[in-house]
C-alpha cells in the first residue's frame, strides 16, 4: 500500500489538526493556539501545543511535533500507509487507487490477517451456541445469569466446543498454520500437532477502541482450570492497552463526561444490558498507565467499581495510584453487602445502583473513610497511622489549591495539627522520599487546663488519685486524649504499687511528647482549688451516674412492690445526694 505525494497532501488541507488531536487529547484555546497535556511523555502542567495555521503541533516539554499524520502515526503505533488510511476513512475522503506493490507493507498484511482471523473465530463461536448440545447448554447457562439475546449479539458472545482441534480444522483451509499460531488461538502440541486454544468455554470477544476483535476471554463452561483464559498477547493485542467494552462505551464516556471502570467482563456486560453504558472493564489484569492513557482520550473522570473483597479493595488503591499520575477526577464506589456490580444490579436492580453512583465519594473521602475503618482512631497511635494511609495520595495531589484543601480536611478529620503535615509534605517534596510519614515525636501538643489538673492531681495528691484514678479506670474518659498512654500508664502503676510515684510514671513512658506532659503537669503553677474543682466535678458526675441506677432499682422495687428494699434504696440516694450537694 503506497499512497501518492499529492493525496497525501490532499489529505493534510483537508483534515484539521486541532480535530485530529482532539480525539487522543483534551485540549483547550490558548491564544492563537490550543494547549493539552502531552501524550508523549509524563506530565502535569500542559505543554503540549497544536496550531491550525500552519497546522502543526510542538511539545515544550519533550519536543515531540509534527503534522496531523505523524501525530496519529505515534498515538496509534501504525505505520504511515495504514495512518493515511485510517485519517482518510475517519474523514470521508475517498482513497486513490493503489498498486500492491511488492515491497507492500508484510506487518500491515500480517495485522489485517490475524483480524480476519479473530473475525472468522467470532462469527464460528457464535455459531457453535445453536450447533451443538454442549453449546445449547452453555447459551442456556449464559441466560440464565440473565444476559438477553440482545446483549448476547452486542457483545458477540459465543462458544468454543470441547474438542481439541475444532478451530485449527475449521480455519487451515484459509489461513496458514503458522499465521493461525500468530493470533494465539492455536496452540502447538507436545506432539507437534496443532489445537485450539480455547475449550468448552464461553467466549467473550475483546475488541479495540474501533470496534475490531483483537483478541477473547474465555470462561470455563463447567468444572475446570483456570476459570478465565484470555489470549496470549499477539501482534494485534497487547492487554495492558485494551479497555474491555471501550468501542461501546466512548460515545456515552463522552457524553456523561465520566466512565465507570469494573473488574470483569460480566460486571461490564450487566452494567451496560442494564443501561449504565459508560462502563469499561480493564480485562482480568490489573490497571495499567497505557489503559488510563487511552481512557483519558475520552475523559478525565472515572468512578472505580472493583469487587468489594480485599483483592478488590487492593485493585482500587492501584488503580488510584495510577489514575493520579494521569490527572484523573477520582470517584470510588463500594457497593454495600458483598455484592460486585453484576450481583448488585440483579439484587437490587439499576435505580439504587445509580442513585449510589451520583453518591460515590471522591477518592479520598473513600481513603479517608477507609482509614477509619481499618485503624483505631481513638488511640493517637492508630491516628497516626491512618493519617499515614493517606499522606502518600495527598502527597500525589499536583493541583496545590487541592492539595491545601485536603490537607486541612484531613487534619480536622483526625484532629491533627494542620501544620505537622503541611510540614511532613514539605519535607519529602524537597528529599524526594518515597513516603511522606508522620512519626508520634512530631505530634507536639499541650496538654488541655482538665488533663493538667487531673494528672497533677494524681501526681501530687495520694487521696485525690485513688478516686481520680477508680474514676479514670471505670469511665475510660481518657481514651482518645493525647494523654491517654499516661493515664494508662497511671492506672497500671496504681494497680500495682497503690499509689503513683512520678519517677515510676516518666520512667515507663517511651517517648519524648508524653514524659514531657507529665513535666508540664509536675511543674505548672498548680491552683490546688482548681485540681478539687476538676476532681468534684468528676466526683458528682459519677454520683449522678450512681443516682440513676439508683432510680432505676426504686422504680423497679415499686414495681414489685417490695417495700423494705425500697426504703434502703430511698435512704442511700438521699445520702449520695447529701454527700455532692445534689
Ligand atoms: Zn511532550
Amino acid at each position: 500500500m503506497k499512497f501518492g505525494d499529492s493525496f497525501v497532501e490532499q489529505l493534510k488541507t483537508s483534515i484539521d489538526i486541532v480535530h485530529v488531536v482532539q480525539g487522543y487529547v483534551r485540549l483547550r484555546k490558548s491564544g492563537s493556539s490550543f494547549v493539552g497535556i502531552c501524550p508523549f511523555h509524563q506530565e502535569k502542567t500542559p505543554s503540549f501545543h497544536v496550531r491550525q495555521s500552519p497546522a502543526y503541533y510542538y511539545c515544550f516539554g519533550c519536543g515531540a511535533k509534527g503534522d496531523a499524520i505523524s501525530f496519529v502515526q505515534n498515538m496509534e503505533r501504525i505505520s504511515f500507509p495504514e495512518t493515511v488510511k485510517l485519517l482518510a476513512e475517519r474523514y470521508g475522503i475517498p482513497l486513490p487507487k493503489v498498486e500492491s506493490t511488492p515491497e507492500a507493507d508484510q506487518t500491515a498484511k500480517e495485522r489485517l490477517a490475524l483480524l480476519e482471523i479473530h473475525q472468522e473465530a467470532a462469527e464460528i463461536f457464535k455459531s457453535q451456541f445453536a450447533s451443538s448440545p454442549e453449546g445449547k447448554q452453555a447459551l442456556a447457562y449464559v441466560k440464565e445469569r440473565g444476559l438477553s439475546d440482545q446483549t448476547i449479539e452486542k457483545f458477540g458472545l459465543g462458544y468454543a466446543l470441547g474438542f481439541s482441534d475444532n478451530l485449527v480444522r475449521r480455519l487451515n483451509g484459509r489461513f496458514s498454520t503458522e499465521l493461525l499460531i500468530k493470533s494465539g488461538l492455536i496452540q502447538i502440541g507436545d506432539s507437534g500437532r496443532p489445537y485450539d486454544r480455547f475449550r468448552r468455554r464461553v467466549m467473550f470477544p475483546i475488541r479495540n477502541e474501533s470496534g475490531k476483535i483483537v483478541a477473547f476471554g474465555g470462561r470455563i463452561f463447567g468444572e475446570g482450570q483456570p476459570k478465565y483464559l484470555n489470549s496470549s498477547e499477539t501482534p494485534i493485542y497487547s492487554k495492558s492497552r485494551i479497555l474491555y467494552a471501550l468501542d461501546l462505551a466512548k460515545d456515552s464516556v463522552r457524553r456523561k463526561t465520566f466512565a465507570i471502570l469494573v473488574e470483569g467482563y460480566m460486571d461490564c456486560i450487566a452494567l451496560h444490558q442494564a443501561g449504565v453504558d459508560n462502563t469499561i472493564a480493564s480485562c482480568g489484569t490489573s490497571l495499567t498507565e497505557l489503559q488510563a492513557k487511552l481512557l483519558g482520550r475520552f475523559s478525565d473522570r472515572i468512578v472505580v467499581n472493583f469487587d468489594p473483597d480485599a483483592a478488590g479493595a487492593a485493585a482500587t488503591l492501584r488503580s488510584l495510584d495510577i489514575f493520579l499520575e494521569q490527572n484523573f477526577k477520582i470517584r470510588v464506589l463500594a457497593l454495600p453487602g458483598g455484592d460486585d456490580p453484576d450481583s448488585f444490579i440483579k439484587r437490587h436492580g439499576v435505580e439504587i445502583y445509580s442513585a449510589l453512583l451520583d453518591k460515590a465519594p471522591s477518592y479520598f473521602d473513600y481513603l479517608l473513610q477507609k482509614s477509619r475503618q481499618v485503624n483505631d482512631l481513638k488511640s493517637v497511635e492508630g491516628k497516626i497511622q491512618a493519617v499515614n494511609q493517606v499522606l502518600p495520595y495527598l502527597a500525589k495531589t499536583s493541583n496545590r489549591l487541592e492539595r491545601v484543601e485536603l490537607t486541612k480536611r484531613v487534619a480536622e478529620f483526625f484532629g491533627f495539627d494542620e501544620s505537622i503535615i503541611r510540614e511532613e509534605l514539605k519535607k519529602t517534596a524537597n528529599l524526594r522520599q518515597e513516603r511522606p510519614e508522620i512519626h508520634r515525636s512530631q505530634i507536639r501538643s499541650k496538654l488541655t487546663p482538665s488533663e493538667r489538673y487531673l494528672l497533677k492531681a494524681i501526681l501530687d495528691n495520694p487521696s485525690a488519685a485513688r478516686e481520680v484514678i477508680q474514676q479514670l479506670s471505670a469511665s475510660e474518659d481518657y481514651v482518645g486524649l493525647d494523654s491517654e498512654s499516661i493515664f494508662r500508664q497511671a492506672i497500671a502503676i496504681f494497680r500495682e504499687e497503690g499509689r503513683i510515684d512520678p519517677g515510676h510514671l516518666l520512667a515507663r513512658l517511651d517517648n519524648d511528647r508524653d514524659k514531657d506532659f507529665v513535666n508540664q503537669a509536675l511543674f505548672s503553677e498548680l491552683d490546688m482549688g482548681q485540681a478539687t474543682r476538676c476532681l468534684e466535678g468528676l466526683r458528682r458526675q459519677k454520683a449522678k451516674l450512681e443516682i440513676d441506677q439508683l432510680q432505676k432499682e426504686i422504680r423497679q422495687a415499686e414495681l414489685s412492690q417490695d417495700f423494705e428494699l425500697l426504703a434502703n434504696l430511698h435512704s442511700r440516694k438521699v445520702a449520695l445526694k447529701r454527700s455532692v450537694a445534689l
